[in-house]
Parts: C-alpha cells; structure tokens; sequence
C-alpha cells in the first residue's frame, strides 16, 4: 500500500516536472521568435504626481508576443531570458522603444521628465553597457537625466563588486537610478547605505489597503523614514483605489503608480493618457 502511494507520488512529481520543463521550453520558444519579429514590444505605464496633477514620467514594461500563446507576461519570460542570456537583446529592445516613445511624446508638446526601464542584474555584468545605453540616448537626443534605470535589491546579493560597479558608473554618467520593489524578498535597510540610487520605489504589496490596513500603515511610514533618511525619493506602486491615493497624499507621498492613473499601454495609447490627464510643466 505504501509503496503504492510512494509511486503515485513519483509519477506526480514527475508529471509537474516535465510540465515545468515544458512551461519552460514554450517560453524560450516564444521569446525567440518574439525577438526575431519585433514581438517584444515595450507598454507604458503613467507615473503621477500627485500634489501637481500631473502625469511626471512613464514606466516601460516589456510584453512578449506569441502567435501561439498570444501575450506572454513578463513574469513568465524575463526569468527564461535571464537564464538563457537573451535578456541583453530584451533590455536592448525595450530601451530602443522606451527612449523613442520618450522622444515623440516630447515632440508631440509633452515634456515628460522621465522614463524608466526595468534593468536585470544579469545586464550588469556586460562591461559594454553604459556605453550602448549612451549610444541610445544620444540617437534620440535625450539627456541622461531622462532616463531612470530601476533595479531590485538582488542586485546586490552575492561578492561580486562588479554590478554595483556597474551602477556606480551609470549614475556617475547623470542617469537616475530607482530600487524597485523595495521591502520585498531580502531587503534590509542596510542596503539602503551603499545602494547606488536616489529613488526608492515601495512594492505594491504594502500599498494594497493602505487606507484601512494598519500593518501596512506601519510599514509604509517605516520606509518613508528610512527613504527621507536616506535621501531617496519615492514612488509607491500599484495605486488602485481613490481612497489608497488620498491617504498617499495626506502622507506627502505624491508620487505614485497604478491601475487607478493608467495601465500599461502602448507608447500611442500612452499620448492619449497624456492628452487626458495632461502635464502641463514648464520648461
Ligand atoms: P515591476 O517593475 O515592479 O513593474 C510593476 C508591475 O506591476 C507590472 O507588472 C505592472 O503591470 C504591475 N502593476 C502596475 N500597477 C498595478 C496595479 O495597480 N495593480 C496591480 N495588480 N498591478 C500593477 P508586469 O508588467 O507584469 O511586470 C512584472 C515585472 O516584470 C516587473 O515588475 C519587472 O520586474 C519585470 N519586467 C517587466 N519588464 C521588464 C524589462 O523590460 N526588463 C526586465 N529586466 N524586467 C522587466
Ligand atoms: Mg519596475
Ligand atoms: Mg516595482
Ligand atoms: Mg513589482
């Protein structure tokens, strides 16, 4: 009887291990044929200001189209292409696409102050990358200080000096850095004093409720100490209702990002947001 059962585990084990495995293989098949045909497009996301009204910056997010699978979420693809190494040509694309929807809502009359880009600890390591990212910029004529890069605290697990490095120099070049996801994962407020960046952005788990949940009211005043410590400034994600924004504002917690401002959408889409909402700031 045990042995029975003891089988009928293995066979199960077994079965979501190649499910796994096939998972993973239709996500790398995908990825592939979305790189080769322009399928990885970049979506846009508004950040907004919430004491000025206005929309400040975009965040690219990077979709995955599949003619198979239709659209394949990040979440799925961007761990495949940090494992097989395609993650340099996903970051490239979507840096190409973010910097150029920069330029054309600058020269459709919106003078947005920024745009961020996701950037993987894997791109770190290319000794080649501040030197293409100044490539790019140049190509579209925006200023480093255009650009925010937002990386996640896993950038700083484990010896090697060389991605911090890597930072370092970015920000030395003017370009701005962002700790995504703060507060999740292994974040210890350590890291705050040797991270190379001055935005700290507050994952969307602690903002869930925020008008109503006194755990996360204890967590979010808690970061917002250490961010103005620190000197950081902050944008707080996944904003979703009217009452979780106010009670953002009544914190000076004015910049923020969510469903409520805007879903990721295409960079056109994106001009119409801004044609809505519209950011009005002089220059
Ligand atoms: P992230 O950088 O923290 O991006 C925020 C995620 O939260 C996005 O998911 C966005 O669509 C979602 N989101 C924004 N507002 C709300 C909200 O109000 N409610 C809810 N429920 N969700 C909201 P997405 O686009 O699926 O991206 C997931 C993650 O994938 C990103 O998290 C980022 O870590 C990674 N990623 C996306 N694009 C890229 C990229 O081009 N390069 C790299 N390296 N990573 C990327
Ligand atoms: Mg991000
Ligand atoms: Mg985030
Ligand atoms: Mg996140």
């Amino acid at each position: 009887e045990a042995k029975k059962e003891g089988g009928s585990q293995y066979r199960f084990f077994s079965l979501s291990l190649s499910r796994a495995a096939a998972e993973r293989f239709y996500a790398e098949k995908s990825l592939r044929c979305a790189l080769d045909d322009g399928g990885v497009q970049a979506h846009f996301q508004p950040i907004f200001d919430l004491a000025e009204g206005r929309v400040v910056g975009a965040e690219a997010l990077a979709r995955c189209w599949c003619p198979d699978a239709g659209w394949v979420s990040p979440a799925r693809f961007i761990p495949v292409a940090e494992e097989t190494g395609l993650i340099h040509e996903v970051g490239a694309q979507v840096l190409e696409q973010a910097c150029a929807a920069f330029r054309a809502w600058w020269d459709a009359g919106f003078p947005l102050e920024r745009v961020a880009v996701n950037l993987s600890p894997v791109q770190l390591h290319a000794d080649s990358l501040p030197a293409r990212i100044e490539g790019v910029l140049a190509r579209h004529g925006l200023a480093p200080q255009h650009l925010e890069l937002e990386v996640t605290e896993e950038t700083l697990l484990g010896d090697d000096p060389a991605p911090l490095q890597q930072l370092a120099t970015l920000q030395g070049m003017g370009i701005a850095i962002a700790l995504d996801d703060f507060g999740t994962g292994f974040s210890s407020p350590a890291y705050l004093k040797r991270f190379p960046a001055s935005r700290m952005k507050i994952d969307r788990n602690f903002i869930s409720g925020i008008d109503s949940d006194p755990d996360n009211q204890t967590i979010l005043r808690s970061l917002l100490v250490l961010a103005d410590g620190f000197g950081y400034r902050v944008t707080a994600e996944g904003v979703e209702t009217h009452a979780e924004a106010d009670y953002l504002a009544g914190l000076f917690c004015q910049e923020v990002q969510g469903f409520l401002f805007g879903h990721p959408q295409s960079s056109a889409d994106f001009l119409e947001t801004l044609r809505r909402l519209g950011t009005t700031v002089e220059h």
